[in-house]
């Protein structure tokens, strides 16, 4: 009787939703008694417990659009760590959370629980078994840690995500990662064969593929273990049927839990059903994982398309080809890239087109994958529609093709003129030969939607990537997302696809699971979570009886940042301080440890609060307030920031370009705002003006700053560190040198040569060497007579309207060489960031502002510009770019300048040299600063011989090279004088340490005679 049978379905679906309600209910209002659990944990932990509100600011949300606060935060040495803290997590009730890089983008990694960080510790690769093709590994190890070791073998883990500079294993077995390569590797799922996990209830046990009569042996057992096996066979049992019906079978069905794996044809893989579930059934305590071959030779195919559907068309076929990577993305990726400024030259060299596919070959050797290639090529030209087609062999050429596609969520993320992007729809699939069709139907629904959003992915597989701007702030905007999320789930259901292609549901996509599933796979979904974790402890919320995708919104109808008034304007983020703490995605970029600027100071302390990114979150938190409630006081923030180098590898390295130098200032000059600065502020952050007085009688100061006992005195009232030396001042400013020489030339192009503060009153040799360097190059070179300085330390110490003074006296000094267009070079890359970047942010509506910022050029800069045809120097060398240099002006042209030399030389990949300005100087920041520069620059120097010339063109990465090593390195402007001088080295009459010390020891001595009759005479 169909009437009865429609009855029992609403039975059976009311039983189930009150089973949901009682789960949602027994979460219910926390009732963790935090403070005491913090307490116990304190005292079985051996790793870091942190339940204060900044720590847990930090972990507030994910790369995803939510935010939940979490109770607390463990990082555990090790596995018995893990199990300690489960353990009493278990006996007070609290939900908990395991997190890698936190880079998930659907809201699994963020939620009211302990959060378990295995990041810190619990990052080693135990094992590398080549002749069997495994790899043993902890939960927190970064993936291209484990990928640079297997690659010495030629081996490789195929899943590569984007993020795989530092995303984690863990991270990765949580979501079910996958990448470009999964197209030759699989899934992560794939790839992993056994598991140590725990579960809140305290078993610990290893899980893989379990033969028929180990699992029957294991059901025997009467222990939780044994009902583990016995209940998951059950579920097999009962549900096989319709997983093998409903889980659509594509590449990339990431989403819900991977029953699949239990059907008796994938051998009952209790390990690979167990990944992907987000943290909601176990915590994984190590993993063993499968490596594959990693082809040594590779070439890309760059194919440009009328439009991006018709290319996808072509996919099946391509397919056939056996390709190990194929990407794409659309013309909406590459204005926004236009708009950025970013990548114009790996750009224009693809081919015509206003869509992309990027191919990838592999092979033994390079014949073998370029044969392939060939093959596809072949094929294309016989296509109704050919693709204008790129072929890329070299590697770098390469390198710098896959860089375009890389930049996808960055270069979608606050495009200027543009509403912010947001994830929410970011990572759909389909199966591949029904992609074309998908994205010209989801284009159709965005459009009626009113949305924007560029198409970019793993488009070999049907996975698609793109960022929308919705809007999350206001209620009508908020249900218009729902409505959206509602139709594209539907449409992604028609074309066989899945909600998500690898980024996993989290809350993001779960609340549509039922849709994809049906309820009773739903069901199943639920009592697979319930064997696991039958209180709901773990990750709850996420995957399984979740929150709506609209709830917990990290913006939402609540989101009201304090008005604020600052002395930035940010003309790039709306003129709004709030926008700018939007601007971190959280792609954790910030959190890799090798190479370029960004961030320095996490590289050697690996803590999330010394990332960009924890900087970021903290600063959105104090403008929302409600956790961090002290506003611009605010003592968290002001820890936070205090290892910030401000170094600017943020704002060059960043995909947002988040401007953690900007906001570190902006936020000083409030927090010290009618209250005293710490002592090295004044004493170092206000160095013009001691320079200035110190250069009236510069021997007598550098005979105090170096006389034992008084230079140790100086040092300990200014704050600086004791293994420091104070700088030497010059006899001899550069601007008197310059003033007593007068200028060579009357005519040539005229130019101002900026006197730094540094050049002029420290380092003059360098000044003096680019004079004679501009008039060789047949310039007429002019020097300001009046005192200025561009304030570059003042930023650091947040004394903004000092720094405004300032910049507004240069400019009206300036005004008429600035109206005439007459270029302004500058020698120390710091100040030539200030005019590039912080005059605009404080002048955004002042054109001479803008002029200047337009005119000043670094020598390098300005000698390309000229064609100077540099004399010749046949010398090796070791390049230092300063960071301001890489991060706001780029060393294209000073390395244009280095090969016209002749030079050999290496630019290092050196990121910061931790002197950074005044930081290194300061009593508390000297270690952080030899740690940062002994990362890879300074052994880097020591090693090199020496004939090798170290070029450093920023004073304060000089300076640490000079006092940490036995080698002086040079500016750019006097290698190019020693060219000019036949190779030889002009030597300057600075004033060497050398020479300044039987003074200083004469000096010192005298003060010390002076206080010991002193004493003698108050004995007396
Ligand atoms: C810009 C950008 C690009 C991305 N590109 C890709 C891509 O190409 N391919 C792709 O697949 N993904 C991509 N992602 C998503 C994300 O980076 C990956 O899923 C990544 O593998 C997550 O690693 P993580 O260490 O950051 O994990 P986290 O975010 O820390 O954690 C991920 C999940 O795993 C759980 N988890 C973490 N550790 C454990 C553990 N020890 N035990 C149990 N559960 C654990 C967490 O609770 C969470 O649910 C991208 C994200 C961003 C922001
Ligand atoms: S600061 Fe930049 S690199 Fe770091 S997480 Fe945020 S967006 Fe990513
Ligand atoms: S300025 Fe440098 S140290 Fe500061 S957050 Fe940015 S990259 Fe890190």
């Amino acid at each position: 009787m169909p009437e009865i049978a429609v009855l029992l379905v609403f039975w059976e679906d009311a039983v189930k939703r009150v089973a949901v309600l009682n789960r949602k209910a027994a979460l219910g209002p926390q009732v963790t008694d935090g403070a005491a659990l913090e307490r116990d944990l304190r005292a079985r932990v051996r790793g870091e417990v942190r339940f204060d509100r900044g720590s847990r600011a930090l972990y507030t949300t994910d790369a995803s659009n939510y935010r939940q606060v979490p109770i607390g935060v463990v990082l555990p040495r090790d596995a018995d760590d893990v199990v300690a803290t489960v353990e009493l997590c278990r006996r007070y009730g609290a939900p908990v959370l395991a997190r890698g890089g936190g880079t998930s983008l659907a809201g699994q990694c963020c939620n009211t629980a302990v959060i378990i960080d295995m990041s810190k510790y619990m990052n080693n690769l135990l094992e590398l078994d080549v002749e069997r093709r495994r790899a043993r590994v902890q939960p927190g190890l970064i993936l291209d840690d484990l990928r640079s070791a297997a690659e010495r073998y030629h081996l490789t883990f195929g899943p590569d995500p984007a993020t795989h500079n530092h995303c984690t294993l863990g991270g990765m077995i949580g979501n079910n990662s996958c990448g470009v390569h999964a197209l030759m590797a699989g899934k992560t799922a794939d790839n992993v064969e056994e598991l140590e996990i725990l579960t809140y209830d305290g078993i610990r046990m290893r899980v893989g593929k379990t033969e028929d009569d180990e699992l029957e042996r294991l059901i025997q057992t009467t222990d939780r273990r044994g009902e583990i096996y016995a209940r998951l066979k059950q579920l097999r049992d009962t549900y096989g049927g319709l997983i093998r019906g409903r889980f659509p079978d594509i590449p990339r069905r990431v989403s819900g839990y991977n029953l699949d794996q239990l059907l008796p044809e994938h051998g009952f893989h209790v390990a690979r059903a167990l990944v992907g579930s987000e943290s909601t059934c176990a915590l994984v305590l190590e993993a063993t994982v499968r490596l594959v071959s990693s082809p040594p030779a590779r070439t890309l195919l760059v194919l440009g398309y009328p439009d991006i559907y018709t290319g996808c068309d072509q996919i099946p076929g391509m397919l056939t080809f056996q390709p190990i990577g194929l990407e794409g993305f659309d013309e909406l990726l590459i204005h926004d890239l236009e708009k950025k400024g970013l990548h114009a030259e790996e750009v224009a060299q693809f081919p015509r087109g206003r869509g992309w596919l990027l191919v990838e070959f592999g092979g033994e050797d390079q014949r073998e994958a370029d044969g392939r290639a060939q093959r596809l090529i072949e094929w294309l030209q016989g296509r109704s529609v050919t693709p204008d087609i790129r072929y890329f062999r070299d590697p770098t050429q390469q390198k710098l093709a896959w860089s375009v596609r890389e930049s996808a969520l960055g270069a979608t993320s606050f495009v200027p003129g543009e509403a912010p992007t947001w994830p929410g729809w970011e990572d759909s699939a389909v199966p591949p030969e029904r992609l074309g069709a998908y994205l010209r139907e989801l284009r159709h629904l965005l459009d009626s939607f009113h949305y924007r959003g560029s198409f970019y992915g793993h488009f070999g597989q049907g996975c698609l990537h793109s960022r929308i701007n919705f809007d999350l702030e206001t209620k009508r905007g908020i249900e218009t997302f729902h409505a959206f999320l509602e139709r594209a789930t539907d449409l992604v259901l028609k074309y066989g696809g899945s909600l998500s292609g690898e980024h996993g549901d989290g809350q993001a996509r779960a609340e549509f699971l039922p849709k994809m599933f049906g309820n009773e796979l739903v069901e199943a979904f639920r009592e697979f979570k319930a064997i696991w974790d039958p209180d709901w402890k773990l990750n709850p919320g996420k995957l399984v009886d979740p929150y709506r995708a609209d709830e917990n919104l990290r913006l939402g109808t609540a989101y009201n940042p304090m008005p604020v008034k600052t002395h930035f304007q940010f003309p790039d983020d709306e003129g709004s301080f709030a926008h700018a703490t939007l601007r971190c995605v959280g792609v954790g970029k910030c959190r890799r440890l090798e190479s370029g600027t960004m961030c320095p100071s996490f590289m050697v302390t690996r803590e999330e609060e010394h990332t960009t990114r924890g900087r970021a979150r903290l600063l959105f938190e104090m403008m929302q307030g409600d956790l961090l409630s002290q506003g611009w006081r605010s003592e968290k923030v002001r820890e936070a920031l205090d290892l910030c180098l401000a170094c600017k590898g943020c704002k060059g390295d960043c995909p947002v370009n988040v401007d953690m130098a900007t906001y570190k200032a902006e936020f000083l000059s409030h927090y010290y705002q009618g209250r005293l600065r710490p002592r090295t502020a004044y004493s170092m952050g206000l160095i013009y003006w001691w320079a200035r007085l110190a250069s009236h009688m510069p021997r007598i100061v550098n005979c105090v700053t170096h006389a034992p006992g008084l230079s140790s005195l100086v040092k300990l009232v200014g704050g600086f560190a004791q293994e420091r030396h104070v700088p030497l001042f010059a006899t001899q400013t550069f601007k008197r040198w310059f003033q007593h020489r007068g200028t060579r030339r009357t005519e040539g192009t005229r130019v101002v040569l900026w006197p730094d503060t540094f050049h002029n009153y420290l380092k003059p040799e360098a000044a003096r060497a680019a004079v004679e360097v501009l008039e060789a190059a047949g310039c007429q070179v002019v020097v300001p007579r009046q005192s200025l300085c561009c304030g570059r330390p003042l930023y650091d110490y947040g004394f903004l309207d000092q720094a405004k003074r300032l910049m507004r006296q240069i400019l009206d000094t300036l005004a008429p060489e600035i109206e005439a267009g007459v270029p302004v070079v500058v020698l120390e890359p710091s100040c030539a960031a200030v005019f590039r970047d912080e005059l605009r942010n404080l002048f955004p509506h002042d054109e001479n502002a803008k002029r200047l910022s337009q005119q000043m050029m670094l020598l390098s800069e300005f000698l390309e510009q000229q064609g100077y045809n540099v004399p010749k120097l046949q010398r090796k060398a070791l390049v230092h770019g300063h960071c301001h240099h890489k991060a706001i002006m780029k060393l294209r042209d000073e390395e244009a300048i280095l090969r016209k030399l002749g030079l050999d030389f290496q630019v290092l990949d050196s990121g910061c040299c931790g002197m950074a300005g005044a930081f290194g100087f300061e009593k508390d920041h000297y270690a952080i600063s030899m740690k940062v520069g002994e990362r890879v620059l300074l052994p880097a120097v020591r090693q090199a011989e020496d004939e090798t010339l170290i070029i450093a063109d920023g004073f304060s990465c000089r300076e640490q090279i000079e006092q940490t090593t036995e080698r002086r390195a040079l500016h750019l402007a006097q290698v190019i004088q020693m060219a000019l001088h036949g190779g030889q080295e002009v030597h300057e009459p600075a004033p060497e340490r050398s020479r300044v010390l039987p003074l200083a020891l004469l000096s010192g001595a005298l003060a010390l005679g002076g206080l010991l009759v002193w004493r003698q005479w108050r004995k007396r």
